[in-house]
């Protein structure tokens, strides 16, 4: 694997190499798990030239406590990626990736996609992951990016984000389902600040998510939402910011279930001050 902190040393490679091989690009903030990893296999399997950038993006960070605890662990990161044969590594500072400052303005048109949920709760986060994915695609340039249907919503952001940006340089966007521990747990970079208490009881959110699929055809909207809820907070939870089931396309609640309609269960919630995020895909 080759390792690359420079902009300007990657461009040059990658410029040799993308004449040969199409490139496939896994873009991470590192911390990395097998759900990264499921990722870079995927690209790979492709037979793509695979990039994986590592980097902490502070822009997308609405709270910096979020931000300043974000786990650092580039050296199990760079074993990892080694251990399944990926291509390139960059990893650049801060100062590469922005270097007038954290205050660059830059808006993204992408919709309506990224006003809801999400968007509701951590005002300015996608704006964010437009401008470094933004950045980083024009630094990788990419044929193929690959991302996790764990973060459903971002998916989503960055789909419209290159149908509306990228038309003249096309990416094909993957998005890969969700790698789960044994008991169902998505496996996160933030569950390494759980405590094992925590860890057990964070189960509770897909406990809740596969509740709400069993239970969309004999119970209302309004009573799945709450009850998974007060499920949740009766296992550990302190804070809901949304039990949400809604139109898998649109991310517009859905009033009653519709089997015709592709639909998502999304739920994210706080436990042990760690803000947790999941989502099922129902039909
Ligand atoms: P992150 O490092 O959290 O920004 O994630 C980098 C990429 O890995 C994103 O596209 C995530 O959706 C994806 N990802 C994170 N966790 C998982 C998981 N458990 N399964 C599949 N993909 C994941």
């Amino acid at each position: 694997m080759v390792i690359f902190k420079k902009i300007t040393d990657l461009k040059s490679y990658l410029s040799d190499k993308r004449r040969h091989q199409k490139i496939g690009f896994v873009p991470t903030m590192g911390a990395l798990h097998q759900g990264h990893l499921h990722l870079v296999k995927e690209s790979m399997k492709n037979n793509l030239l695979t990039v994986v950038s590592v980097f902490v993006n502070p822009t997308q960070f609405n709270d910096i406590e979020d931000f300043n605890k974000y786990p650092n662990t580039l050296s199990t990161d760079i074993e990892q990626l080694a251990s399944v044969k990926c291509d390139v590594l960059f990893c650049p500072s801060a100062n590469e990736m922005y270097p007038d400052g954290f205050g660059e303005k830059v808006t993204f048109n992408i919709g309506n996609i990224d006003k809801v949920l999400e968007g509701t709760f951590r005002p300015g986060h996608f704006n964010g992951v437009c401008q470094i994915v933004d950045k980083l695609l024009k630094i990788v340039e990419p044929d193929h990016l690959f991302m996790g249907q764990k973060d459903y919503q971002q998916s989503m952001v960055v789909q419209s984000m290159l149908e509306n940006y990228y038309k003249d340089h096309p990416v094909k966007l993957h998005v890969v389902p969700t790698v789960r521990s044994s008991s169902g747990l998505a496996l996160s970079s933030r569950n390494e600040r759980l405590s094992s208490t925590a860890r057990q009881n964070a189960l509770a959110i897909y406990n809740r998510l596969t509740w709400i699929k069993d239970n969309l055809d004999n119970m209302s909207i309004q009573d799945l939402e709450n009850g998974a809820e007060e499920h949740l907070l009766k296992n550990g939870f302190t804070k809901i910011d949304y039990v949400a089931i809604a139109d898998a396309k649109s991310l517009e609640p859905v009033s009653i279930y519709n089997k015709e309609v592709k639909t998502v269960i999304l739920i994210a919630a706080f436990i042990d001050g760690v803000r947790l995020i999941d989502n099922l895909l129902v039909n």
